[in-house]
């Protein structure tokens, strides 16, 4: 299939570096297909960003039928731009669809049309470190139908969104609620895929730990409220007594594409590194007696985020002394050097954009 190209006539402008947030500001050029009953992905098309014409009937509307990704593109020293494990990316898409009913799309064609697209947007691609072009695959129902079943049709597109540094003022150690009212997900629903349902159920505990003055919730498993899953976007860590631990994937866990790649680096440094089921107590416990050393959470906007403060009914835990701990900074570092094209790449995580 072809990726046809129809350019704006008047390029926009990127705002400076250091007045760019997140996920406010788009590229001129978005990439497009459709998905027809019996055809497949057709029409694959970048053309100028713009507002989608769809019946009000479009079954994404109605019952949510819908995943996403979430990637970034950086631009390195030399100029050059690298995807960051991309194709993993996409895979999980492709398996966030197959729990959604719907159809897969091909790696390698959406591969070659991401990079044509960021080719054609490389002025949009911030250059100040820890700025990057933020990229969002999504994939939408669109049958005009009330009933309940899977749609016949889906649009699969690709925005591009030049975002800021999230660190412009360093790691700041950021505050944690434990949620005990609600939960993100169960065992057997779609807690592993990046459905926007997700997110919506996520959204009345986020605003309740925001008025008890924390940052994000940590989720606890949804049958028992006693192991912990992850937070709000991000996977969670835990140094404690040296051995660095995470929630093993159990079905309602996010599988983190910054997870894999902390553990692959702990391993590759001599890490004791577990994924296995810890409970609150646990981490309570370790508290009290003096072995958690860290706790941080991974995910591709913050790459490491440390956590410094954890509310859990009355008790406050305070962790570290106010700035990242020593294994949190090593992974950010890492990550972004690789990232960035400031060390080499040993993972085979870099795709150069050519
Ligand atoms: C996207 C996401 C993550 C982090 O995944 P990365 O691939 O590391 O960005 C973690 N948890 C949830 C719920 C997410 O949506």
């Amino acid at each position: 299939m072809e990726v046809k190209v129809t350019r704006v006539s008047e390029p926009g402008t990127r705002p400076k570096d250091e007045d760019l947030g997140f996920g406010t500001v788009f590229t001129d050029h978005m990439f497009v297909m459709d998905y027809e009953k019996d055809k497949g992905w057709v029409n694959a098309r970048i053309e100028p960003f713009g507002d989608f014409s769809m019946s009000p009937a479009s079954m994404v509307l109605h019952y949510g039928q819908a995943v996403f990704e979430g990637l970034k593109a950086y631009k390195t020293e030399d100029g050059k731009i690298q995807l960051y494990r991309a194709r993993d990316n996409f895979a999980r898409m492709n398996r966030s669809s197959q729990g959604l009913c719907i159809p897969e799309i091909d790696i390698d064609f959406v591969m070659d049309a991401l990079k044509k697209l960021l080719k054609i947007e490389e002025a949009w691609i911030p250059e100040t470190p820890g700025t990057s072009l933020y990229i969002r695959p999504t994939i939408v129902a669109t049958d005009p139908f009330l009933g309940v079943r899977a749609s016949y049709t889906y649009k699969f597109f690709i925005i591009l969104s030049p975002v800021g540094s999230y660190y412009a003022q360093g790691l700041q150690p950021v505050k944690i609620w434990v949620c005990e009212d609600h939960v993100r997900a169960v065992r057997g629903g779609v807690g592993e895929f990046k459905t926007p349902g997700n997110y919506a159920a996520s959204l009345l505990a986020g605003e309740k730990a925001k008025k008890e003055g924390y940052n994000q919730v940590l989720w606890l498993d949804g049958i028992e409220l006693k192991y912990i899953e992850e937070v709000g976007a991000m996977n969670i860590f835990f140094l404690i007594n040296d051995e660095l631990i995470t929630p093993m994937l159990n079905g309602s866990i996010l599988p983190g594409i910054t997870r894999f790649s902390v553990i692959e680096l702990a391993k590759k440094w001599g890490i004791k590194v577990s994924e296995r089921r810890i409970s609150i107590d646990e981490v309570i416990a370790a508290a009290d007696n003096g072995t958690l050393q860290e706790m941080f959470g991974s995910g591709t906007a913050a790459v490491v985020s440390p956590v410094g403060e954890l509310r859990y009914k009355d008790r406050v835990i305070h962790i570290g002394d106010g700035t990242p701990g020593e294994t949190c900074m090593k992974f950010y570092n890492a990550v972004t050097d690789i990232q960035y094209g400031k060390a080499e790449d040993t993972q085979g995580w870099i795709e150069v954009v050519e």
